[in-house]
């Protein structure tokens, strides 16, 4: 599967260059100039990595990185660095960045951290699909495919029991539409975004109506969450 990247920053041929080499390396990349752009991208989007610049204009990156991970979200991410920031290193990784490489750096070294990053995120996510999945009393085995909800079984197709799995793996998580088509569906479909409202739909009879509350949650004008 092609793998997204975000590259947060603001000199625009330095984003410029990494994009082209990041692409003639196969993957699927977008920039963006500056902090809110960069934020407004991340949320919007599903990546697979971020590079993130931490001198930016209108949020800097340190900023961007703690709302990143103060929403709970883990997606794996780069610091680009000015060589004598040594503060910056470290509280960018205690702010929960992944790694980071200083500023001017080769190409190779970048690609290099990029691959390190993706392969122990991959083995993070394959680690946590061995688990059965719990949302209050709804229960999802993922070897098995079995879901039960107090005890009783449920029956889903294969797409909505994979939209069941990425509504519980990001519990508690506001996800909108695109997110959700991109991460069931695969980014690749060109199909209207309505297909996720049919769906939870669906989801809603199979999982809620014999039951005495809710657990998937309409948010007015952003998407669905999924909560005990
Ligand atoms: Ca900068």
């Amino acid at each position: 599967m092609i793998k997204k990247v975000l590259i947060i920053e603001d000199e625009i041929n330095i984003a410029r260059i990494i994009k082209l080499e990041l692409e003639h390396e196969g993957y699927k990349v977008e920039t963006a100039e500056n902090g809110i752009i960069g934020l407004e991208k991340f949320s919007n989007g599903q990546w697979n990595l971020v590079l993130l610049d931490i001198m930016l204009s209108k949020l800097n990156g340190m900023e961007v990185l703690r709302r990143i991970r103060t929403s709970g979200d883990m997606t794996p991410i780069i610091l680009l660095t000015a060589r004598d920031s040594i503060p910056d290193k470290v509280s960018g990784l205690d702010h929960g960045a992944n790694d980071y490489i200083t500023k001017p750096f080769q190409i190779e070294e970048l690609l290099a951290r990029i691959r390190a990053c993706l392969r122990i995120n991959q083995m993070m996510e394959e680690k946590v699909d061995e688990q059965i999945l719990t949302v209050a009393n709804l229960k999802v085995d993922k070897k098995t495919r079995i879901v039960t909800r107090d005890s009783t079984n449920i029956e889903l197709t294969p797409r909505e029991f994979n939209l069941l799995v990425y509504l519980i793996r990001h519990k508690n998580q506001v996800l909108n539409r695109e997110q959700i088509l991109t991460h069931v569906w695969g980014f690749d479909y060109y199909g209207d975004t309505n297909v996720v409202d049919v769906y939870i739909r669906y989801l809603r009879k199979k999982i809620e109506d014999s039951f005495h509350f809710p657990l998937i949650h309409t948010v007015r004008g952003v998407g669905y969450v999924i909560k005990e």
